[in-house]
């Protein structure tokens, strides 16, 4: 390509480019983004963040509700862990700092044992490791707990419960965040020790840190490219209450979840399509939800029950199941220099790990979002002021992309 000169017009217009200087950039404006950003303007860091959309939790932090469940078992596992600690923070911002918000609808929720895994759980006597209280109960309790006829034992945990994810969204980063949306990250670059971001606008945005949480997006970027991440598909419907739908008091879960009526609507959902990447909602997909529902609690909606609404959305997945949130480590560098050696053995004993300076994750959040992105953000807050993680260190190390350092370099050999 022949280079343009110096005085060339598209030259000129980029050196004229505006720049917008912040301390913190937070790329992507649902969840994961409010998070951070209100994370770190508590902290006094001036702090932008860039949404792509026309608005704020636009992709799949935009449902009309989100139900915030504990994860139930009775062994400990990294999942156990870091989604334990994900409900208690959820639950305590939510009743605590945006408790005047009145955004929590503490209604309590059933989980109905609908894999195998929940069935071996429900038949015994094992100790649960929840984070709250979870009880085992009778096809009686439930049915008394829940409003509805229930035909099975089930697990009641008391606090849990829902809330509208996009007026989280907007709750967090109410005070102190300057939003910017329509702008969509383009590229990154490092110079002189601050990140140069271009956005779609046209403009440049300096900040000494970036938080990405641009969900599966953010593998269009080239520092992000090599996380692994999946889009599923995923549906919900809003449904008007019959007048047996209005006696569920609970969330009710099952292979699929609905909310007591709140606002005049019951929201049901959620199906996970992998491979599938249509946008618009399906009436297929209604009817699966619908059937689901109704192998469960036959006589809550009618056969032939069609919703008020329906939405399509994409979950962001990771290969174990848990989001990356902390430093990104520069794993492009790091996968030439493995690639440069001639075995894969010790891998991770040869090559250093890297990190970007100044960059920081909080994506791959799955379908329990409204658990770990508010813990997440904070994660990134201390990280990036320097502050003791404290409770949060041990699943802080659980959830660092540094667990990919292996993954990507024996790919990187083999
Ligand atoms: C059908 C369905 C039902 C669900 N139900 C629940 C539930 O009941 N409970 C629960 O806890 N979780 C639930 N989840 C999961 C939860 O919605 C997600 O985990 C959560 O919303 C993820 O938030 P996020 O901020 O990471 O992603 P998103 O909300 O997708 O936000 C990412 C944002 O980044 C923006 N973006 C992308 N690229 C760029 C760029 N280059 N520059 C700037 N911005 C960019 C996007 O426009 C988007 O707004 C559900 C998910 C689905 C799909």
């Amino acid at each position: 390509m022949i280079p343009l000169g110096a005085s060339h017009p598209l030259e000129l217009a980029k050196t004229k480019m505006p720049s917008i200087c912040c301390d913190s950039l937070v790329l992507g404006g649902g969840l994961a983004g409010a998070a951070a950003a209100s994370a770190l303007a508590k902290r006094g860091a001036d702090v932008l963040l860039c949404e792509a959309c026309p608005e704020l939790a636009h992709k799949a932090s935009g449902n009309a509700y989100g139900l915030i469940m504990p994860y139930i078992t009775d062994r400990p596992s990294n999942f156990e862990r870091a989604y334990s600690a994900g409900f208690t923070f959820t639950r305590e911002l939510l009743t605590g700092d945006l408790a005047k918000s009145s955004l929590f609808h503490p209604s309590g929720g059933i989980q109905l044992p609908s894999t195998q895994r929940l069935e071996r759980l429900v038949a015994t006597q094992n100790p649960l490791l929840s984070p709250c209280t979870v009880h085992r109960v009778s096809a009686e309790e439930a049915s008394q707990l829940s409003g509805i006829e229930v035909s099975s034992k089930a697990f009641y945990a008391s606090e849990a419960g829902f809330v509208s994810p996009r007026d989280l969204v907007h709750a967090m980063v109410k005070h102190s965040v300057k939003v910017k949306t329509s702008s969509r990250a383009v590229s990154l670059q490092r110079t002189a020790g601050l990140w140069r971001t271009e956005i779609s606008t046209g403009e440049v945005v300096e900040s000494q840190s970036v938080v990405l949480c641009a969900a599966h997006e953010s593998t269009s970027l080239d520092c992000a490219q090599l996380l692994p991440v999946e889009a599923v598909r995923g549906q919900t419907l809003l449904l008007s209450p019959t007048a047996h739908s209005q006696q569920l008091k609970t969330l009710l879960c099952f292979d699929g979840y609905i909310t007591p009526e709140s606002s005049g609507l019951h929201l049901a959902g959620a199906l996970y399509r992998h491979q599938d990447h249509r946008t618009e909602a399906l009436s297929e997909d209604s009817t699966e939800i619908l059937e689901r529902l109704r192998r469960w609690t036959p006589s809550l909606f009618p056969a032939g029950t069609a919703p008020q609404a329906a939405r399509a959305c994409f979950r962001t997945s990771t290969f174990d199941r848990l989001p990356y949130v902390g430093a990104l480590p520069d794993f492009s560098s790091m996968r030439s220099e493995a690639q440069s050696y001639q075995s894969g053995t010790d891998l991770l004993a040869r090559v250093q790990m890297r990190p970007l300076p100044g960059m920081y994750v909080s994506l791959g959040h799955g379908s329990r979002g409204l658990n770990s992105c508010p813990m997440s953000g904070e994660i990134v807050a201390r990280l990036i002021s320097n502050e003791p993680l404290g409770a949060l260190s041990d699943v802080a190390q659980i959830l660092s992309p540094e667990r990919l350092a292996l993954r990507i370099l024996s790919a990187a050999v083999a």
